[in-house]
């Protein structure tokens, strides 16, 4: 230990540099944030690696005079801050940390020119080594390099991902600027690949650039007021629902977030219309009233506090919620039109069981109290030996259509979730397959051309070899769209859009991040999802019958690809128990 001494600049910086530019897309935020301050018209940016090796950014904003250019990259030092008390905040930056940040830990060239100036300055930092302004070409605006973020900082270079995961953050990170500012032309470029390309546009053209033509399509507009705080946007129907969160955007006074209690309220307002574990499709913008938002939480910016959290959250829900509802009830039959059968009021539909054989006694429907479907066809009644060695035993029916019951040779009743069963059925013969080689696939008789937002496109692009090996080719056809050719012959009739759709979603949300064999996994996990037997689908007896022999022979067919049970057996010591023949 030693005496009390004031760090050294550059290590204040190093650790700021921790906290305000933890990965490249946060870098990316703060400069395309400074050119919007900056008021350009125009902002392209240009990553290569991930935003790793560089960054490349240039507006046609006001720029910085030259003899300010080391100003700039001195620690809180900004133009931005005409309120003391950080209560009207105008403008996207204000804390003056962000390129004092990113030159401690990295190399860092600003390129400037005002309007006025009649040629541009220079100043570069390398690892929090300023050199001096020196002239340089350019045309009016900045442009900001950010060149081996972190080569200064090795301990937070360590905690980066690849530099596929660590572009799409920053890719993320551009698009939801570009949605906060549809007034401003945006063109991003990834590795020598032009992800978008958008003109000064109104917002709801904006949205449906960088959504993709048939998200955007069906966006339903809402508009709602509450105590000074507006709300305004586009939200997806129930239908529109995704394999993740990716399509979902929010901004507030003009500052793109990601807020918790945002995302909480949109998940609530669909909790009811949606699946579990699906996403909804929305992009929100709310103004408050300055004092009644603190954006000055963390020095991302990125979370905000809101003085009433309460009141905000009810404003989305109640505005979606009245947004889903109008055009849903322009659907509906007049309640008197409705026939009036009273078993249409069960949920319950039995289905038959196989006709009582000698053999086969088990099976007495009456003594169940099943009720024959006029419908059901009548299959060979199986004997009884056949079902000695199957653990999992004979169907007896379907319930909900959705769970089959079968009696094992035992007695025990056994509930097969079909759904989950027979997807996780299906992975494993996909997994089998693709071991083996290469899963078998089918040309479409009509190759149907998918539309995407663009980010997803190139995602989805990405894994066109891992796909290929599960059956499913696929190929560009033109910016944002896709070519579905063939999918897996085990997917018989298949929803090549949705299926694409959700693995783009997989991989864009989670893909990159992963190693090959998770992301197969993922895409596995998609495949068989859309091949599978839905529940809600009536089972012929002979299918249920092949579904739980199928289930026997396939190793790990007791739990779905998520860990839950595919099925469920009650003994006839678990019966006795339930009904309190026995202690
Ligand atoms: P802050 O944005 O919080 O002010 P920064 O460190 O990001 O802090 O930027 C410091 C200052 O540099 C800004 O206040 C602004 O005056 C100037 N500046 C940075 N980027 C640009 C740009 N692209 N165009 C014009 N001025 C800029
Ligand atoms: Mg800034």
């Amino acid at each position: 230990m030693s005496a009390i001494r004031r760090l050294p600049e550059l290590i204040v910086n190093r650790i700021a540099a921790g906290e305000v530019i933890e990965r490249p897309a946060a870098a990316v935020k703060e400069l395309v944030e400074n050119a919007l301050d900056a008021r350009a018209t125009r902002i392209e940016v240009i990553l290569a690696g991930g935003g790793i090796a560089r960054i490349e950014i240039i507006d046609n904003g006001i720029g910085i005079p030259a003899d300010e250019l080391p100003l700039a990259l001195e620690r809180h030092a900004t133009s931005k801050l005409r309120d003391e008390t950080l209560v009207e905040i105008a403008t996207l930056g204000f804390r003056g940390e962000a390129l004092p940040s990113i030159g401690a830990a990295a190399k860092l060239t600003l390129i400037s020119r005002p309007p006025h100036q009649p040629e541009a300055a220079c100043i570069r930092v390398e690892g929090g080594a300023v050199s001096d302004v020196a002239p340089s070409p350019g045309l009016p605006g900045t442009t900001a390099i950010v060149e081996d973020l972190f080569y200064a900082t090795p301990a937070r270079r360590k905690f980066l991902r690849s530099p596929r995961a660590e572009g799409e953050a920053a890719e993320r990170a551009v698009w939801r600027l570009a949605l906060s500012a549809p007034h401003v032309a945006f063109r991003l470029v990834a590795d020598e690949r032009v992800l978008f390309d958008v003109p000064a546009q109104d917002e709801r053209a904006r949205i449906g650039a960088l959504f993709g033509r048939e998200a955007a399509a069906s966006l339903i507009p809402l508009t709602a007021e509450r105590e000074g705080v507006t709300l305004s946007g586009f939200i997806g129907p129930a239908a529109l629902n995704r394999a993740t969160g990716a399509l979902q955007s929010f901004v507030v006074n003009g500052r793109p977030v990601q807020d918790p209690v945002l995302k909480l309220a949109l998940r609530l307002a669909y909790r009811e219309v949606i699946p579990a574990g699906r996403y909804p499709v929305a992009a929100l913008t709310l103004t408050i009233p300055p004092d009644a938002v603190d954006v000055n939480v963390h020095p991302a910016k990125t979370e905000l506090r809101f003085a009433d959290g309460n009141g905000i959250r009810a404003l989305v829900i109640g505005a979606i919620g009245r947004a889903l509802a109008t055009p849903v009830s322009l659907d509906l039959a007049p309640i008197a039109t409705l026939p009036s059968t009273p078993q249409r009021q069960s949920n319950f539909t039995f289905r038959l069981p196989p006709p009582p054989s000698p053999q086969a006694r088990g099976f007495a429907d009456a003594e169940l109290g099943f009720h024959a479907s006029p419908q059901a066809r009548l299959p060979q009644a199986p004997p009884e030996a056949s079902y000695r060695d199957h653990p999992l035993g004979a169907p007896l029916g379907q319930i909900l259509d959705t769970y089959i019951l079968a009696q094992a040779s035992d007695g025990a009743l056994v509930i097969v979730d079909q759904h989950a069963a027979h997807e996780r059925l299906t992975e494993e013969k996909l997994r089998a397959a693709f071991r083996e080689g290469a899963v078998p696939s089918q040309p479409l008789l009509v190759p149907v051309v998918v539309d995407f937002a663009p980010l997803d496109a190139e995602r989805l692009l990405a894994e066109a070899p891992l796909l290929a090996r599960l059956g499913l080719e696929i190929e560009a056809f033109g910016p944002g769209a896709i070519m579905v050719r063939s999918a897996p012959a085990a997917l018989k009739n298949p929803d090549a859009a949705g299926l694409l759709r959700d693995l783009a979603e997989e991989f864009a949300e989670s893909g990159a991040a992963l190693s090959l064999e998770a992301r197969l996994d993922a895409a596995l996990a998609r495949l068989a999802c859309h091949r599978s037997i839905r529940a809600g689908r009536k089972l012929a007896y002979e299918e249920m019958d092949a579904l739980l022999r199928d289930m026997e022979a396939t190793p790990r067919a007791a739990t779905c690809a998520h860990g839950r049970p595919t099925f469920l057996r009650l003994s006839e010591l678990d019966l006795e128990k339930l009904f309190g023949r026995r202690a």
